[in-house]
């Protein structure tokens, strides 16, 4: 069986090598043909002697279950999903340059953890070999704080998601690997281009306080304490023809706030989504065949919120210094976004970006050439030695978080009396702390100083190690374009640190005179921040989820710049690959209690209507309607299907019961709520917010689910689905 695969392999690899070969003769032949007729006629367009490279898109969903997971982000135990707006997209994209091939994922997820990881790349390597490795593979997570949690293999995470949860991983993984294999059937013959350009009223500085403790000739060098520029990749074929498109850009997705419980891509998937759709407007959200991505970048301190916090209660502004209000502390003190409510701010946000980005597409010119590289190592992140001068010399520290981290931030407060900026300690949490966890060492509190830390998480290991000590460091390059994949979520000035040093390292190599740099943020493993020194001094909530202590970034700039030096060097087979990341499989826990059976209503069945549609609508109004409904988390694996369809009749005049789906639960303009009731109860709510530019027709809206009883002594899933009404929606209210 497995010399079996191993043909298969092979001889699919045989076959793409053949068809890259026979296409790239036949582009090579139509230049040379282009050529021939311009040299001739000394008319026509100028031949492009560049190269091409083989590129390959895909997308897939990776939508978990939505319903009672906690969602990833805020780390808030009340926020658990109830439901979906739009769905989780992973989005693949490879570069081959005949020699050397790099796979980037981006994935609507909070972040990518190193389980997650170690898990896909098994996947990988079962399928293809060899081809996409730790070294070559970058996954990194847009950040939305509105997808399902429970992908980590440290206790920290685990005990904020419910555990490790299987469901949560499963189509995680699934997703991701499927968006691969679709990058990777369609590889072909293409061109890149380059383009950058400034995005406005996106983001802004949460932690200007932070911010303005850096040194201040570095401030002065920069316009803006947010960096606001998107690059811009543009994927075509050998025709010109657009094939994706993936962009990096500095700013949380967390417009969607603490209070949501919708499965939500945010902004960033917002922004891919309306880009999908501009290039494949009949197709349905997730079905386009052109792939658009945005990545998050350092993103650490940059928020979506733009009005920025004030106090919810008293509307006066919050205290500059540690984000906090005079009465209610710091969880009244929020930022707000520029819209009306967070769907709207979302909305905002996403069009900006898109609208940028399709602009970028559009007049990008800057054609990117030259080979592929790809570095990776694998760093103990908690012993980094680096040398100061000839004599001095500081080191990274195990995992701790300080006060401030319990304080969150103006996109979303702690639920507890912590405020940002403390750089003592609390008695009383400091108590509790000793008693239940155990009192941080003497060692870690000083290499940790100034922070006072409230989780000396380097020192708890029960049951596993509560926060990683292997952390993985990555760059890979196309042509003079660097993409730097960082574990965590660095500050806007921690990233402009690290580009200039990637860049300076790159610069010795001739190949890359004119490097330019990117930051892919949250890649790979997840270790929280990464501020500057200056910035961890101050013990914001940025500074004090600065895990491996001051000098964090100073090792990751020397450890990157040894990536670069390499790259630069044409030689990184000499990497040491470094000590690879445990992969637990004991002890790993699961808190969520499973889904309970389903009940309904006396005479009643599962996708009945409790309360229906009106018979008209008129654009812009909201349609609802709601089914007794079975527990999401029963509908198993929920990728690639929907919970909710709304449907036009075809010519309803001539009587016919033919019907068009025009919306799932991937779309914006539905919202799908599960309500869980008393005695194991639910309902479904589904919404439509009926758009601008829908037809004026005859509609009907349906919820499709599972339920679970028992039959006899066994379990049952059975599927069931309930419709709507007929309602009409019309021009006026006069007109008919
Ligand atoms: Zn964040």
């Amino acid at each position: 069986m497995a010399a079996r695969k191993r043909f298969t392999l092979s001889a699919l690899e045989v076959t793409l090598t053949v068809l890259f070969v026979v296409m790239t003769t036949v582009s090579v032949t139509l230049i040379i043909m282009t050529a021939t007729r311009s040299a001739t006629t000394c008319l026509g367009p100028t031949p492009d002697p560049k190269p091409s490279y083989l590129i390959g898109v895909g997308r897939a969903d990776c939508t978990g279950p939505p319903a009672e997971l906690p969602l990833m982000g805020y780390a808030n135990p009340q926020q658990t999903a109830a439901g979906i707006h739009t769905r989780l997209f992973s989005r693949a994209f490879i570069i081959d340059d005949g020699r050397r091939r790099v796979l980037f994922v981006t994935v609507d997820v909070g972040m990518i953890s190193q389980r997650l990881r170690l898990e896909v790349l098994k996947v990988l390597q079962a399928k293809y070999g060899n081809q996409y490795r730790q070294d070559n593979m970058v996954l990194s997570g847009t950040h939305t704080h509105s997808g399902p949690a429970g992908y980590f293999q440290y206790t920290l995470f685990m005990i904020s998601s419910k555990g490790y949860l299987k469901s949560s991983v499963q189509p995680l993984v699934k997703g991701i690997v499927k968006s691969v294999e679709r990058a990777h059937s369609t590889l072909r013959p293409g061109r890149i281009y380059k383009n950058r350009g400034r995005v406005d009223a996106s983001s802004v500085n949460r932690s200007p306080h932070s911010y303005r403790n850096n040194p201040q000739e570095e401030q002065n060098r920069y316009d803006d304490n947010v960096d606001k520029d998107m690059v811009l990749l543009k994927f075509t074929d050998l025709d010109g023809d657009g094939i994706g498109a993936l962009g990096w850009f500095a700013v949380h997705a967390v417009s969607m706030k603490t209070t949501n419980r919708l499965v939500s891509s945010d902004n960033m998937g917002y922004a891919a989504y309306l880009m999908e759709k501009h290039k494949n407007p009949a197709a349905l959200p997730g079905q386009a065949a052109f792939v658009a991505a945005f990545s998050s970048s350092n993103l650490g301190d940059v928020s979506p919120n733009i009005e920025g916090p004030h106090c919810v209660n008293s509307g006066l502004a919050c205290d500059y210094l540690n984000s906090s209000c005079p009465d209610g502390g710091t969880k009244e003190c929020q930022a707000f976004g520029p819209g009306e409510d967070m769907f709207d701010s979302t909305s905002i946000i996403a069009h900006n970006i898109f609208t940028k980005a399709k602009e970028l597409y559009a007049s990008a010119v800057d054609q990117v050439t030259g080979p592929v590289h790809s570095a990776h190592q694998w760093v103990n992140m908690t012993d980094v030695t680096i040398d100061i001068n000839a004599t001095h010399a500081v080191k990274t520290c195990k995992p701790a978080l300080g006060h401030s981290f319990a304080a969150g931030t103006t996109d979303g407060g702690g639920d507890l009396n912590f405020t940002q900026g403390a750089v003592e300690g609390d008695p009383f949490w400091d108590g509790i702390r000793d008693a239940l966890l155990g009192e941080p060492s003497n060692q870690t509190q000083e290499c940790h100083w100034p922070k006072p830390i409230l989780f000396s998480t380097g020192e708890m290991n029960w049951p596993l190690p509560w926060h990683p000590e292997i952390v993985d460091v990555q760059i890979f390059t196309v042509g003079s374009l660097a993409v730097v994949a960082v574990p965590g979520e660095m500050t806007t000035m921690a990233g402009r640190r690290l580009r200039e040093a990637v860049k300076q390292e790159l610069q010795r190599g001739e190949a890359f005179s004119d490097a330019d740099v990117v930051i892919a943020g949250l890649s790979n493993v997840y270790t929280h921040y990464i501020s500057t020194y200056e910035e961890y001094q101050v013990q914001r909530y940025e500074g004090a989820s600065t895990i491996y202590g001051p000098h964090t970034l100073s090792a990751y700039i020397l450890k990157f710049s040894h990536l670069a030096c390499a790259i630069a060097q044409d030689r990184v087979g000499t990497l040491a690959p470094g000590p690879p990341p445990p992969f637990f499989q004991k002890n790993l826990f699961n808190l969520l209690p499973a889904a309970t059976l389903d009940r309904k209503p006396d005479n009643s069945s599962f996708g009945d209507v409790l309360e229906e549609v009106l018979p008209v609508y008129r654009r812009g109004d909201v349609v609802s309607v709601t089914f007794v409904a079975g527990n999401p988390r029963h509908s198993g694996d929920v990728r690639d299907r929907s919970f909710v369809a709304v449907e036009m009749q075809d010519d309803a005049d001539a009587g016919a019961d033919r019907w068009t789906l025009v919306h799932t639960d991937a779309s914006w303009e539905t919202r799908f709520f599960w309500l869980k009731g008393s005695e194991r109860r639910s309902n479904a709510t589904v919404e439509w917010r009926i758009p601008a530019d829908a037809p004026a027709a005859s509609y009907r809206i349906k919820h499709f689910g599972h339920y679970k009883s028992m039959k006899g002594l066994r379990p049952l899933i059975t599927p069931y689905q309930g419709t709507s009404r007929v309602f009409r929606v019309i021009d006026s209210f006069y007109s008919e």
